[in-house]
C-alpha cells in the first residue's frame, strides 16, 4: 500500500515511523497509509526552512512572483488529478472539489501580486529635512496547520502568500486526506521553488506540538476546530509567536417573511447539504421570522432533501458524497439521536439512506429538524454534517439577539427583499462574514476570511490584506542627511513638527 511521506528540502522523505490509514469514505476501505512525523522529523523540516530563509527573503519579490505564476499554471494543468485525490480521500463531489481548487488558485493569483503588496509607504519631509518610510519584512519560518475539509484550498490560503512575502514554511496538513495537499506542494517545487522554502510534514498532535515548541517557528496559521484553535493560540502566543487560529462555527440564515422563498430554499439546500455539511461556512441553522415562513420553508425543503443525489464522491453529477470517516459519521448520528431525545421534530431522517454498491461507505442522507430551541445541543454545538435546524422566532430583533448570543460568529446571512432589514442585519450581527441573499459569504482572495467570537483567535483574518500583515513585520526607517559642517546644537526637547 502506498505510504504518503513528507516533503522536506524538496524531496519526498523515506518512511521513518508511525503511520495511520487513509480511507476512501465512499467505500470504507483503507487505501493508503500516511506517515506520522516524529518530533525529530519536524525539527529537521524546521531546520531546513530556517536554512532556506536568508536567500529566499532577499530574493526580489518579482522573482518570487514568477514562481507563483508557474505554480498557478501547474495547478490548472493538474486539476483532474488533484480533484480525483480530494474526492477519493475526503468524499466530496468532483464539482465541489474543483470549486475548492479554483478558490485556492485565486489565492495563488493574489499572492503573485507580491511586488505590489509589499511596496510599503513613503513620506518625504516627515520632519525638517527628514524622510520616513515603512516597509514589510518577512517574519521568518511560518507553520501552517490545516483541517480535513478543504485539503487543497485552506493550505493555499496560507503558504503562497507567506512565501510571496519572503517567509519559508512548514505545513502540517490533515492526516485524514493528505494526498492532494502533498501533490499540490510538489507542484510548487516543480514550478521552481528552491528546496526548503516549502516543507510538508504529515502527522498528528506530536507534529503540531513540535511546531509549537520550536523557537525557530515565528508564526502559526491554524484552521480547524475551536478547542484545538484555542489550544494552539494559547500555547503559541505564550511562546511569543504570532498566531492566527480559525475555529469552528454555527452559521445562521435568517429568513424574513417577505423573502423570495424559492431563492432562499435553493440557497439553503446548497449551503446546508453541499460537501455533506462539512464546511466551516455551512448553514446549519435557519432562523424563520414567523411561523408562516417556517411552515412554508419546511414544506419546500422537505421534498428537495429527500431527493438529494447522494453517492461516491468520485462519481459525476451528485449533490452530496459521504462523511469523511466512520467516527465522524457516528458523531453526527449521535447528534441526531440527541436532537430527537431533546424534543426537536425530525422532519427528514437521513439515517436510513443506503447507497447501492457502497454499503460500507460513510453515507448519511440530509436531515431536517424543526422546533429546535437554543438550549438543545444540536443548536449549541457544531455538528459538521448534513443537518439543518429550523428555529422559529417572532421578529428580526429576536433573530439578531439569538445569533449574537451564540458562542460562534463565523458567518451569518439574511434572506430578504427589505433593504432596511438587510442594512440593520449587516450592522448589528456579530459575525465576521455576512451575506445578504448570499448563503456562503466566503470572501474572495483579495478580501480576508475570518470569524468573530470563538470562531477566530487572534487579531488578523486569513489571506488578503490581513494575510499580508500577518506574514510580515513592519519596519519604519526615519532618515536625515545633515548638510556638511552644519553647526547644529544638541536638542534635548522631544522632536516634533510643533
Ligand atoms: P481538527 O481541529 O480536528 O484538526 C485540524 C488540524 O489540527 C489537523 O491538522 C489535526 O491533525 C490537528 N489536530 C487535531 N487535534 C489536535 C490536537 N489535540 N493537538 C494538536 N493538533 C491537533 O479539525 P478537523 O476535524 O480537521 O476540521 C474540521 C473543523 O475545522 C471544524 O470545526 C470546522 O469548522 C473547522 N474549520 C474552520 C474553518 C475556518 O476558517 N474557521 C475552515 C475550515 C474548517
Amino acid at each position: 500500500m502506498t505510504i504518503i511521506t513528507h516533503l522536506i528540502n524538496g524531496e519526498m522523505r523515506q518512511p521513518d515511523g508511525r503511520t495511520a490509514s487513509v480511507f476512501n469514505p465512499s467505500t470504507g476501505e483503507a487505501i493508503r497509509q500516511v506517515e506520522l512525523a516524529s518530533t525529530a522529523t519536524v525539527q529537521a523540516a524546521i531546520a531546513v526552512a530556517q536554512a532556506a530563509l536568508p536567500a529566499w527573503r532577499d530574493l526580489p519579490p518579482a522573482k518570487r512572483a514568477q514562481i507563483l505564476f508557474r505554480f498557478k499554471q501547474l495547478l490548472e494543468a493538474h486539476e483532474e488529478e488533484i480533484v480525483q485525490l480530494i474526492s477519493e480521500e475526503h468524499g466530496k463531489t468532483r464539482e465541489d472539489a474543483a470549486g475548492e481548487l479554483k478558490r485556492g488558485i485565486e489565492n495563488v493569483e493574489y499572492a503573485s501580486a507580491a511586488p505590489e503588496l509589499l511596496k510599503g509607504e513613503y513620506s518625504r519631509n516627515a520632519g525638517p529635512g527628514i524622510d520616513s518610510w515603512s516597509d514589510f519584512h518577512a517574519v521568518g519560518v511560518v507553520a501552517g496547520i490545516t483541517p480535513f475539509n478543504f485539503p487543497a484550498m485552506v493550505p493555499l490560503w496560507m503558504y503562497p502568500l507567506a512565501i510571496a512575502c519572503g517567509n519559508t514554511f512548514v505545513l502540517k496538513p490533515s492526516e485524514r486526506d493528505p494526498s492532494s495537499t502533498l501533490l499540490i506542494a510538489s507542484l510548487f517545487q516543480q514550478a521552481g521553488l528552491p528546496p526548503g522554502v516549502l516543507n510538508v510534514v504529515n502527522g498528528d498532535k506530536e507534529a503540531v506540538d513540535a511546531l509549537i515548541e520550536s523557537d525557530e517557528v515565528k508564526a502559526i496559521s491554524f484552521v480547524g476546530s475551536t478547542p484545538v484553535a484555542e489550544h494552539i493560540y494559547r500555547e503559541g502566543t505564550r511562546r511569543g509567536k504570532r498566531v492566527q487560529a480559525l475555529g469552528g462555527a454555527k452559521n445562521h440564515a435568517v429568513v424574513m417573511p417577505e423573502a423570495d422563498l424559492d431563492n432562499a430554499v435553493n440557497a439553503l439546500m446548497g449551503a446546508a447539504y453541499g460537501s455533506c455539511g462539512e464546511r466551516c461556512m455551512a448553514i446549519s441553522v435557519a432562523v424563520c421570522v414567523g411561523d408562516a415562513v417556517a411552515d412554508a420553508l419546511i414544506a419546500r425543503l422537505t421534498p428537495k432533501i429527500t431527493a438529494l443525489k447522494v453517492g461516491a464522491g468520485t462519481a459525476c453529477g451528485l449533490d452530496m458524497g459521504p462523511l469523511v470517516t466512520a467516527a465522524h459519521k457516528e458523531k453526527v448520528t449521535g447528534y441526531i439521536e440527541d436532537g430527537v431525545a431533546s424534543g426537536a421534530r425530525l422532519v427528514v431522517d437521513g439515517r436510513t439512506l443506503r447507497v447501492a454498491g457502497h454499503e460500507n461507505g460513510y453515507f448519511l442522507g440530509g436531515c431536517l429538524f424543526d422546533r429546535v430551541t437554543p438550549e438543545m445541543r444540536i443548536y449549541q454545538e457544531e455538528i459538521f454534517g448534513p443537518v439543518l435546524c429550523v428555529v422559529r422566532v417572532s421578529t428580526l430583533s429576536d433573530a439578531i439577539a439569538l445569533i449574537n448570543r451564540h458562542e460562534y460568529g463565523n458567518g451569518s446571512c439574511i434572506f430578504t427583499r427589505d433593504g432596511e432589514a438587510a442594512r440593520r442585519f449587516g450592522n448589528e450581527i456579530e459575525a465576521g462574514m455576512v451575506g445578504v441573499n448570499v448563503p456562503l459569504p466566503v470572501p474572495v482572495a483579495f478580501h480576508s476570511f475570518g470569524g468573530w467570537k470563538r470562531s477566530l483567535f487572534g487579531d488578523l483574518h486569513a489571506y488578503g490584506s490581513d494575510g499580508v500583515r500577518f506574514y510580515t513585520r513592519r519596519k519604519t526607517i526615519t532618515q536625515r542627511w545633515p548638510k556638511q559642517q552644519s553647526q547644529e546644537s544638541a536638542q534635548f526637547a522631544f522632536p516634533s513638527n510643533g
